[in-house]
Order: structure tokens, then C-alpha cells, then sequence
């Protein structure tokens, strides 16, 4: 262990926390994390002592809290190593930023006939967006299939790949099987046809080292909220020659250079796709999330919650009638299973009664479902405070549960 976990325990008051009289064991991390004291405080500061709107104030408040806001672009940028803060755009989180790029490339270069890869793994969050454009406009939603252990098939990509491609669209992290996809393989396949790459990162930020640069994809979409941080707050990175080439996605507030009846001229980056008042509260908060998970190292991060999930997946295939779902190469902190034939909301229902919080259902991936043959699974995912204990606990849960079908 290269950090204390007791001591990174106490940081979090809620893991403290009793349910139904039992210590909580919380593996609802994919979903979302608990919080810091220090992303908390910084909220409860900012609002105290800080709160202005940003930007448009020439007082005191208001330039100390635009200076906030801006230095939490900038520890965004540091954190996935993107080349400029113009290229960070605040948003409301994961979706939102896939919904803006969605819009904005799709009025920029997406017309009849056009083709959009997306994988057989993507949350709901990075297949809507893009069927709703292509219903727009007239394209075609493409997709890459999967082998049975949960990785993707890249030669099938490969041969996906033509003229008419507009954008190949992929996680990072599968919020259901844990697999890690090439994704930086992904990327050079795509840019030999010309092709640019989004990548849905909500479940890879939280648990490993990003860098935008070496991954040399286009776009890049996370959430502040699976990162220690605060809700409602997000980013969408992308090349600033991309950006440069999208129109805004919404209208009014800092994305305006000058209106008239006739016409509006449109902010400079990062600007032009922010409109209105952006959480500011939120993005201080959110540079001190980033900030609190990069002085524990995510290295560190990576390799706790990496032997987590192997001492987990060691221990739970032990357990009679137990199928995992995913059993990619490269994998990381997520387990979904079913027991026997007991039904995932019957596991999950038992589980919370035992203090264990796991999530249960589709986990917004229907067509993933539809690929495995089932309707849902019950999903551990870990977080970087979470023990062996924990995992002992959920195996314990899940042998009580068993026994009482
Ligand atoms: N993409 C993936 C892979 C996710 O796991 C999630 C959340 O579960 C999302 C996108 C959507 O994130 P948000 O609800 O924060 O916008």
C-alpha cells in the first residue's frame, strides 16, 4: 500500500456511516464517489466567503472568483496534460460534453449518409447523443463488436473505416465489464483514415493516470463527480483545432463576443461553448479533487484498486453458481455478476440490507445487455478508499444471499 487507507478513510466522514446498523461497505463507485472533506470545505468556503458570478464583475468578489474559476481550468489541464486551458471546456458532466460535441461536429461536417463508430460497450451517454444526430442528419450509427470476453474487434474496426466516417466514439473504461480498451491504438487506426476520436474517460479518470497528449485523441469527456468531486461539473477537452472548427452548442452568456438584431460573433475558446453561468463553485471544487487524488499519486490509486480487483474476482469465482461478466486482458476496478438464477435486484435489495451498496440493472448499456444476453447484473466497482475487508464483506453477503435461494 502506498497510501494510508486509514487515514485516507477519514477524510471521507460518510464511509463512517452505519446502514441498517452495519458499517457501510460502499462499491457504488462507478456510479459515483464519496467526497473529500476538502472538496466540501472548499464549497462551503467559496459560498461563505467568495460567491460572485464570474467573469463580468469588475469588484473584488468577482475577480476573486473568476481567478478560482480559472485556475481550476488550468489543474484541469495539468491533470490530463492537455497543451492549453483553451482547450478545457466546463461542463455539467460526461453526458453533457458527449451532447455538445454530438451538436456541434454534427452541424459542422455531419451530412446524409455520413457513418458515426461508436462500440458495443458504450454507456447510453455516448450512443444517444449521436442517434439522436444522426436522425438529424441523415447518418448511419456503426458499431464495433465484441468478442464474448469483452474486448473490442479491432480488425472489424479496421474494416469500418472509410471515407464517409465522420467520428469513432469509444470508452475508456466499460462501466460494466471493467475492460480497459486500446484506446490509443484506437486513435492511430482512426487518424490513418483521417478520422477523428472522442473518448468517454468517466471511468478511466478516476482510477488511472490520463495524458490527452500521449493518447493524441481528439476529444476527451469526463465527470467531476466519479472523481471525488463535486456534481454538475464536467469537461470536455478536445484538440483546439477542433474546437476552433465547431459551432457553439448553446447560446447566451460568456459565449458571446457581440450581439446585434442581426447577428452574434462568438467568444474565443474555451468560451464559445459555455453559455451561461457556469458552476464555479463546482470547478474550485473539482481542482481540489484532482488535486487531492494526485497528491495520494494515481499511480498509487491504480495499483491499490487494481490488486482490489484481482483479490476480488480470486475470491468471488470461488462462489458456487457465480458467473462475471468481462474477463478482458486489461481490466480494471469494476465487477458485474449474477448468482445462480437469483435476480440482480433481489442480490442488490439483500446486499443493502447487509450495509453493501452495489448497483443493479443495465447500467445505462441496454445494447450491451442485449450482447450478453441478459437484462442486468449486480456491479461492484471500487474506489480508492475501499479494503480487502470490504471485499471480504461482499463475499460474505453474497455466499448469505445465496444460501437463503
Ligand atoms: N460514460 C460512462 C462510461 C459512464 O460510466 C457514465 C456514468 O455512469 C457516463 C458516461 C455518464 O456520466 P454522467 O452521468 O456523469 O454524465
Amino acid at each position: 500500500m502506498m497510501y494510508d487507507i486509514n487515514k485516507v478513510r477519514e477524510d471521507f466522514p460518510i464511509l463512517a456511516r452505519q446502514i441498517y446498523g452495519k458499517p457501510l461497505v460502499y462499491l457504488d463507485n462507478g456510479a459515483t464517489t464519496q467526497k473529500p472533506r476538502q472538496v466540501v470545505e472548499a464549497m462551503v468556503d467559496e459560498y461563505y466567503n467568495v460567491n460572485a458570478n464570474v467573469h463580468r464583475g469588475v469588484h473584488f468578489l468577482s475577480q476573486q472568483a473568476t481567478d478560482l474559476h480559472e485556475a481550476s481550468r488550468e489543474a484541469v489541464r495539468r491533470f490530463i496534460n492537455a497543451r492549453s486551458t483553451d482547450e478545457i471546456v466546463f461542463t455539467r458532466g460526461t453526458t453533457e460534453s458527449i451532447n455538445l460535441l454530438a451538436f456541434s461536429l454534427g452541424e459542422a461536417m455531419v451530412k446524409e449518409g455520413d457513418e458515426i463508430v461508436v462500440s458495443a460497450m458504450e454507456h447510453h451517454s455516448d450512443i444517444v447523443p449521436w442517434q439522436m444526430m444522426c436522425g438529424r442528419k441523415g447518418a448511419v450509427l456503426r458499431v464495433i463488436p465484441m468478442t464474448d470476453e469483452g474486448e473490442l474487434e479491432l480488425e472489424t474496426l479496421e474494416g469500418m473505416l472509410n471515407e464517409r466516417t465522420r467520428i469513432v466514439c469509444c470508452t475508456h473504461v466499460s462501466n460494466v465489464l471493467g475492460t480497459v480498451n486500446p484506446v490509443k491504438q484506437i486513435v492511430k487506426m482512426a487518424h490513418a483514415h483521417d478520422v477523428p476520436v472522442l473518448i468517454d474517460g468517466a471511468q478511466s479518470v478516476p482510477h488511472m493516470p490520463v495524458d490527452v497528449q500521449d493518447l493524441d485523441c481528439d476529444f476527451f469527456a469526463f465527470s467531476g463527480h466519479k472523481v471525488y468531486g463535486p456534481t454538475g461539473v464536467g469537461v470536455l477537452y478536445g484538440k483546439e483545432e477542433w474546437l476552433e472548427k465547431l459551432p457553439p452548442y448553446q447560446g447566451g452568456g460568456e459565449m458571446i463576443k457581440n450581439v446585434t438584431w442581426e447577428r452574434t460573433t462568438y467568444n474565443v475558446l474555451p468560451y464559445k461553448f459555455e453559455a451561461g453561468t457556469p458552476d464555479y463553485v463546482a470547478t474550485h471544487a473539482l481542482a481540489k479533487a484532482l488535486e487531492y487524488v494526485a497528491a495520494l499519486g494515481m499511480e498509487n490509486i491504480y495499483a491499490h484498486e487494481q490488486e482490489l480487483t484481482q483479490y476480488a474476482l480470486e475470491r468471488m469465482r470461488q462462489i458456487e453458481g457465480m458467473r462475471i461478466f468481462g474477463d478482458a486482458a486489461h481490466r480494471d476496478a469494476v465487477v458485474s455478476f449474477l448468482v445462480g438464477d437469483i435476480h440482480h435486484l433481489d442480490m442488490g435489495t439483500l446486499l443493502d440490507r447487509l450495509g453493501i451498496a452495489v448497483r443493479t440493472g443495465h447500467h445505462c448499456a441496454e445494447p450491451l445487455m442485449t450482447r450478453l444476453g441478459i437484462s442486468g447484473t449486480v456491479r461492484a466497482s471500487f474506489g480508492l478508499y475501499n479494503t480487502r475487508e470490504e471485499v471480504d464483506a461482499l463475499v460474505a453477503g453474497i455466499e448469505k444471499v445465496s444460501r437463503m435461494f
